[in-house]
């Protein structure tokens, strides 16, 4: 779905990842779940473009529902993968990363249990480590489509960015400020819940930092579109 002029959504009601198309050349933010690879070729295709035209996967952080498909992107689009040198070995495997604990979830919430088994039915269990990353850097302004600039944003994991569309105004949040609670269902804006953050403090301190940026519309990795603006999206996260 184009949700502005070249930005197209894609993924579950779980999990988002976006498609940035500019000059007939393709930036992927995100790489969702193994299984959303037929999405990504076939949106390719409803695009009349082919793979060859994907540039970049850009990795908001390193968890397994946004590195998903990303190797298999390197491998058959010639992309290169960027994510922030401090979750560069998470994504490559050589090192475990921060991640959540299935067990400490609490499972006997619907919610919970549609969320956990929409990952293992995508195969969140089952990612291939990335071969190859590029590394970003705070403050960076990358030479792919859409000029995305990258604001560290740590605290969900060490290496959490946001991505920022200047000329758009648009903001690819990852999961540093998100619209779904996927534990409960709940849509207002704030963090994950405290299960899924490397460091919670951190996290907070991230979120309240955006508030300054100029950002019309926030693209969350988790829920849905958030279009009046990202300091009403903090200021909702934090109201009481
Ligand atoms: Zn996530």
């Amino acid at each position: 779905m184009e949700i502005a002029p070249g930005i197209h959504r894609l993924g579950s009601r779980m999990v988002n990842w976006f498609m940035i198309e500019e000059g007939g050349r393709l930036t992927v933010i995100d790489a969702g779940l193994p299984k959303q690879w037929d999405q990504l070729v076939s949106q390719v295709s409803a695009l009349g473009m082919s793979l060859n035209d994907i540039e970049a996967v850009l990795l908001t952080h390193a968890h397994p529902d946004h590195v998903g498909f990303a190797e298999r992107t390197r491998q058959e689009a010639g992309a290169t993968v960027h994510v922030h040198g401090l979750d560069a070995k998470a994504a490559t495997g050589e090192e475990e990363g921060p991640r959540a604990n299935p067990l400490k979830l609490p499972l006997w919430k619907l919610h919970t249990m549609k969320f956990l088994a929409s990952m293992i039915r995508g195969g969140v269990f089952n990612v291939p480590e990335i071969r190859e990353v590029s590394e970003m850097r705070d403050g960076e302004t990358l030479d792919l489509p859409g000029k995305p600039v990258v604001m560290h944003t740590p605290g969900h994991t060490p290496g959490s960015s946001c991505l920022f569309l200047e000329q758009s105004k648009v903001l690819f949040s990852g999961d540093a400020l998100v619209t779904l609670n996927v534990l409960t269902g709940d849509t207002t804006p704030g963090l994950l819940p405290h299960h899924f953050n490397w460091d919670q403090q951190q996290a907070q301190e991230s979120m309240t930092a955006l508030r300054t940026v100029d950002a019309d519309l926030v693209l969350p990795g988790h829920g849905e579109p958030w279009t009046s603006g990202v300091a009403e999206a903090v200021q909702a996260a934090q109201r009481p």
